[in-house]
């Protein structure tokens, strides 16, 4: 890579009169723009020739990371199997090309995948049917507890007011619950990591909406009390909202709609193949059980378009589904959980596992189990980008002071774990060694290590404001 290019912004590369483009001989005239909305000076735009242009931008694309450069270990929020095949189905002329406002008549095809994906993801939630409207889990889960108000509204029943969510659980479950304008209710994890029953207990009376859950939970557990705390919610008269954002270590194995969860969401964008780094593209489905279909939005007289959700990622998840079948797709849950069980169980003697025994397909690690070194999870995680690994999530869930969460996904092959675990030994005893190059990592990449706090509080994403201040 041209490093000394690398280093520049576009704009520091300009040089007056330098042009890369040529425009077509004007042959429409010239048209009189008013001189309220003219600019006062000519816009500060680089001069560059095409070469420079090319180089800088492609230098520059050199430097991301993703699912086809290296492992990927993000757990919760993961990018998992996203073959390229179901990108150029998703990007086929005649999917991309319709309008929004076409005809219904004219677009039977987009909506036969619609209906069909809705008819497939019922079958591999247990529920009755589906909506495709939300464009990410954050806005299914605003959607499913608009449904669940709905519901209870429809019954007269206007003193729902709260919602129970675990402490484990990922932010956009409370904040949806704040956003929909209902009262959150923190339900207590055991030592165990799961949640506990009587806590629980306690909570329960005639003002809970719902109960929101993660199974397997944000700590890569499996939630075995479902059917009696399912009971207690119901009991109340409340409804279980089921959190599948990560539904990969569930398909074809066990389903929300059969464990007695009444409505729930799942990420298209990451157990169904859409890379989705950097806030998007998303897809969050919402699932009613029998019985709450009506209350599901009403799509009937609209066409494809945004009206029907995101369609590229209802594409891409489509052809996934179809791409695995039906004997496949019970192969995910499987080889996710074996792999994030290996790579735990190969690291557990040098890593801090809190909870010990059988995860899914993610487990937390709580630091180094040697605290002697004051190496964090930070100066871990900043290392891993020296050897060419992206980092797992870190400091979530906010159970454990040093929490870093791992979770490899269901494809990646041994080789690739081994290298991973490899690697992660090594970094445990530069610790112990030479923990100076773990606190100054990273060392290799094209920036060292930035300050975190004042990067997201004074961030500088404009040229102008660069200059203003050297
Ligand atoms: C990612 C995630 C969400 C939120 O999904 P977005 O599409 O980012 O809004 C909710 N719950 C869990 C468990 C998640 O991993």
């Amino acid at each position: 890579m041209n490093n000394k290019l690398y280093g520049n912004l576009i704009f520091e590369l300009s040089h007056a009169g330098r042009k890369g483009y040529s425009l077509p001989k004007n042959e429409f005239g010239n048209y009189n723009i008013p001189t309220s909305i003219r600019r006062n000076s000519d816009a500060n735009l680089p001069e560059c020739d095409e070469l420079t242009v090319t180089r800088h931008y492609t230098n520059h694309s050199g430097n991301n990371f993703g699912v086809d450069n290296g492992f990927y270990p993000l757990g919760s929020c993961t990018m998992k199997y996203n073959p390229a095949i179901n990108e150029e189905i998703a990007t086929m002329p005649q999917f991309t090309h319709l309008h929004p406002l076409q005809p219904a008549s004219t677009c039977q095809g987009a909506l036969k995948i619609c209906q069909e994906l809705r008819k497939a993801l019922s079958e591999i939630a247990g529920l009755a049917d589906f909506t495709l409207n939300p464009f990410a889990g954050a806005h299914g889960e605003l959607t499913g507890l608009m449904i669940i108000r709905s519901y209870h509204e429809s019954r007269g029943d206007s003193k729902r007011t709260k919602v129970i969510v675990p402490d484990s659980a990922h932010g956009t479950n409370p904040a949806s619950a704040a956003v929909c304008g209902l009262d959150i209710v923190e339900v207590k994890s055991t030592a165990n990591g799961i949640v506990d029953i009587d806590n629980l207990k306690a909570l329960l009376d005639g003002s809970i909406a719902a109960m929101m859950m993660t199974n397997p939970n944000t700590l890569g557990l499996f939630e075995q009390q479902i059917p009696e705390i399912a009971q207690l919610v119901h009991d109340c008269g409340g409804l279980m909202y089921y959190d599948g954002a990560n539904l990969n270590p569930m398909l074809g194995v066990c389903r929300p709609g059969d464990m007695g969860f009444d409505v729930m969401h799942i990420n298209l964008h990451k157990t169904f193949s859409t890379p989705h780094g950097g806030g998007g593209p998303g897809s969050g489905p919402v699932g009613v059980r029998k019985g709450l279909e009506k209350f599901l939005p009403d799509n009937s007289d609209i066409s494809v378009g945004p009206y029907h959700g995101n369609f590229g990622v209802i594409m891409k998840a489509y052809a996934y589904i179809l791409s695995l079948g039906k004997e496949h797709i019970k192969q995910v849950g499987p080889l996710s959980t074996l792999n994030a069980n290996y790579i735990k169980e190969s690291l557990k003697d040098i890593y801090e596992l809190p909870i010990k025994g059988l995860c899914k397909h993610e487990f937390v690690f709580n630091g180094l189990a040697d605290k002697s070194t004051g190496i964090t999870t930070m100066d871990v995680a900043k290392r891993l980008l020296d050897y060419g690994y992206h980092a797992p999530t870190i400091y979530f869930p906010l159970l454990f002071h040093e929490a870093m969460m791992i979770e490899p996904t269901e494809n990646e092959s041994k080789g690739t774990l081994d290298g991973f675990i490899t690697v992660m030994r090594k970094i445990a005893d530069e610790a112990k060694n030479e923990p100076d190059l773990l606190k100054t990592a990273p060392h290799n990449t094209p920036i060292g290590r930035v300050d975190d706090v004042l990067a997201a509080k004074h961030p500088i994403v404009t040229y102008k404001q660069l200059q203003s201040e050297s």
